[in-house]
């Protein structure tokens, strides 16, 4: 029996295909696991769960018939879809995990997260998401009427890429005492995130003995999947067909 790990899917209405990749990978391989875990970043933009965006009904129906079929379906928050809300959980029946989230998989202590929270160079990330992670700050958000938020999430995003653009690749990235530090403080064997698009088994020496921290990757170029079975995890690469 198979666990099934995805994040960065970023669906969004003007990439199809990648929507399709997604629907195809729920009825198919998804649907003969034991669980999937959505660990961020399933889809590019939310702005609540009250949006009527066509694809993303289509993505959200998709979830439902999966959770009916008896795959339980687990998803944590990214940095774009954080305001998915308890409405999206009761409608998919999908589970909503906190991040980072503890779990078990054959004897592994494995700690699971979007990954955004380890990149603490990037200060002006980090001070963003302080903001738009409180409770007070997002019901402000979803006071105002629908349209409006659209138009905030779109500059929000256009200066997400500017300030991107101006950067460097490495303060963009974990960093690796944050990394060290959390792998201690949870006590875990594997820390398995997505969000920097760098797909990646490494091995992290903490002194004594040597975790891992796995990356999933983004759904741009093709699918990156993690399939964990009693013979552990793998980080596997999905061809588009
Ligand atoms: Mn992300």
């Amino acid at each position: 029996m198979t666990t099934l790990f995805v994040s960065d899917l970023h669906l969004e209405a003007g990439r199809p295909e990648i929507g399709d990749q997604f629907l195809a990978f729920l009825a198919g391989e998804a649907s003969r696991a034991d669980a999937l875990y959505i660990l961020g970043d399933l889809f590019e933009v939310w702005v609540g769960d009250d949006d009527p965006n066509t694809h993303y009904a289509v993505i959200k129906q998709a979830l439902r018939e999966l959770v009916d079929n008896g795959v339980t379906t687990y998803f944590m928050h990214g940095n774009r879809d954080f305001m998915i809300g308890d409405v999206f959980a009761r409608e998919t029946g999908v589970r909503i995990l906190s991040d980072p989230y503890p779990v078990d998989f054959y004897g592994d202590k494995v700690l699971l997260s979007h990954g955004d929270a380890l990149c603490i160079d990037d200060v002006q990330y980090q001070n963003a998401r302080r903001i738009t992670r409180d409770p007070e700050w997002q019901a402000m958000m979803l006071a105002k009427p629908l349209a409006e938020r659209l138009t905030i999430a779109k500059h929000l995003r256009a200066e997400s890429i500017a300030h991107g653009a101006m950067i460097d690749q490495s303060i963009t990235d974990v960093n690796q005492d944050e990394v060290l530090r959390v792998v201690r403080d949870h006590g875990v064997d594997v820390l398995l995130h997505g969000h920097t698009h760098r797909p990646a088994v490494h091995a992290i020496d903490l002194g004594d003995r040597v975790a891992k921290r796995i990356v999933l990757g983004d759904w741009y170029e093709q699918g990156i999947v993690v399939r964990w079975d009693e013979s552990g995890p793998e980080l596997c690469e999905m061809l588009r067909k």
